[in-house]
């Protein structure tokens, strides 16, 4: 394959063991960049100490390494990105576009309306902390307008960020850096060029296109895969109690991740060096399903 500045990764949260939903997005987002010859990174999103399962993080990384899904390069921790996230920050407050805010979580819900993503933040400290009042999360000033975007497989993308999600959290009241702010910088610090991920991080992307925008970064291609969902129609997850992937049957949970991205190997296809071939020389992303996958 030709030299390619393709930079591509997966960006696991360790608040539970990899399932068939997180596996079937590596599978993609990997297939997505080794196919194009592009290099593949690993992020570990641990920025939530109190979601974070202890041991979880290990068992993603061990459980990658059995089905075969090599990463480029050292893997990031969030937890050590403290200082740019800060200094994110302070470059967004320095520019005007970041700004203290005072209100709690009540005021917000009586005052806000909803939106995409929960109660719209109505922009109450957007002018200014009321007198006497002290900030205690800092917040986006997101711009007036529709967001527009391409999807590689969901094709054109618009949400008007300001009024559907209205100034979002930065950094949280009780000190934690927001993903938004450090899937942000970590995509633009690691020169990722193309985001391949689950499609319930679709109607983030437009929050995360508004970021890098107050941040001077460059914004990714950006590339959803469909999310698997139970029989009852909910996103497999930890709270749905997904079961978790089992390496000692890497060559089966490969096999049935690809069926999932409608690339079912040959039955003669065996072994995970074998799959990994056939995969590598089939995979078309327009293949892959765009409606929810049935598990
Ligand atoms: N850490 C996020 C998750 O596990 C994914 C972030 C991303 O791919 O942008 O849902």
């Amino acid at each position: 394959l030709p030299a390619s500045a393709y930079r591509g990764r997966f960006a696991p949260s360790p608040t539970g063991l990899l399932h068939a939903g997180s596996l079937t997005t590596a599978v993609g987002s990997y297939l997505h960049a080794r196919s194009q010859g592009g290099q593949w990174l690993l992020r570990i999103e641990d920025l939530d100490p109190p979601r974070e399962v202890p041991g979880a993080a290990d068992a993603i990384l061990r459980t990658l390494e059995a089905l075969g899904l090599a990463w480029d390069g050292p893997v990031i921790w969030q937890s050590q990105r403290l200082t740019a996230y800060q200094d994110a920050l302070d470059a967004l407050i320095a520019s005007g576009h970041a700004y203290p805010c005072a209100c709690t979580r009540r005021e917000i819900a009586l005052a806000g309306y909803p939106g995409v993503d929960g109660v719209v933040y109505p922009g109450t400290c957007r002018n200014g902390l009321a007198a006497g009042k002290a900030g205690r999360a800092w917040r986006l000033h997101v711009p007036a307008g529709e967001v527009m975007f391409m999807d590689g497989h969901y094709g054109a993308q618009r949400q008007d960020v300001a009024h559907q999600v209205g100034d979002y959290v930065l950094k949280r009241a009780d000190g934690l850096f927001a993903y938004q702010l450090a899937v942000v910088v970590d995509d633009a610090w690691q020169g990722i060029s193309e985001v391949v991920r689950g499609a319930d991080l679709l109607d983030s992307t437009p929050r995360q296109i508004v970021l890098q925008r107050a941040l001077n970064a460059p914004t990714p291609r950006y590339t959803h895969l469909p999310l698997l969902v139970n029989t009852a129609g909910e996103k497999l997850s930890k709270q749905t109690l997904a079961p978790a992937i089992r390496p000692d049957q890497a060559a089966d949970e490969l096999r049935l991740a690809l069926a999932r991205l409608n690339h079912a190997p040959p039955a003669d296809c065996q072994g995970l060096d074998e799959l990994w071939s056939w995969a590598l020389a089939h995979w078309s992303l327009a293949r892959a399903p765009a409606a929810p996958v049935p598990v």
